[in-house]
């Protein structure tokens, strides 16, 4: 596969640096759970254009509800503590399964995690973290926020703080087309 995330944008995009929020029913296969292959392949693809076409910072916070939500194990009696780690580590799945799909269609990506697992993607650092935007790679920011008791909108919301983001959008089932 040929990288071409060097390559100068041909548009002037409206923001300048993006957080997009994707669900991991984005992801999923027709029921809502677990991942489908062409559904990755081709978000991966519209990004990867997005990226190339306008030159705009694109940090994806993905979610985990396609594999667990913390409320649905609280809902069945577990500690909703435990409930929220397993949500949070479902979300690096996802993570890893869009970084594949996004090299795959040629994008330069990382995958940076608030819940550290040094074998599989790297801690995020708000510094780390821009200095990938600025070379042109696709960060997604796994993990959520790396504290219980909160989701990945929330981690969105504070990611675009930290990174100066102008805008959050939202990749979800329900609709919304922005923040
Ligand atoms: N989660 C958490 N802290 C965070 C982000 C997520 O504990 O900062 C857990 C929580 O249990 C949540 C799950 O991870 O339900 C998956 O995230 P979310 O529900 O936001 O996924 P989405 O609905 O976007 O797929």
């Amino acid at each position: 596969v040929r990288m071409t995330s060097a390559s100068p944008a041909t548009k002037t995009p409206r923001w300048r640096r993006v957080v997009l929020k994707l669900s991991g029913e984005a992801l999923a296969e027709q029921s809502g759970f677990g991942l489908d292959t062409e559904t990755l392949h081709q978000v991966a693809s519209e990004l990867h254009e997005a990226r190339q076409e306008f030159g705009v910072d694109i940090a994806i916070v993905v979610g985990g509800g396609n594999f667990w939500r913390g409320l649905k194990g609280t809902g069945r009696g577990m500690d909703q503590a435990q409930a929220d780690y397993m949500g949070m580590i479902a979300t690096v799945i996802n993570g890893l399964a869009l970084q594949d799909a996004l090299e795959r269609a040629g994008q330069h990506s990382r995958v940076m995690t608030a819940v550290e697992m040094p074998k599989v993607a790297e801690p995020y650092i708000r510094r780390r973290c821009e200095r990938h935007l600025e070379k042109g790679r696709i960060v997604i920011l796994a993990g959520g926020t790396g504290n219980p008791f909160f989701t990945t909108d929330t981690a969105a919301a504070l990611r675009a703080a930290e990174i100066e983001a102008q805008a959050i959008l939202k990749g979800t089932h329900s609709g919304v087309d922005g923040i």
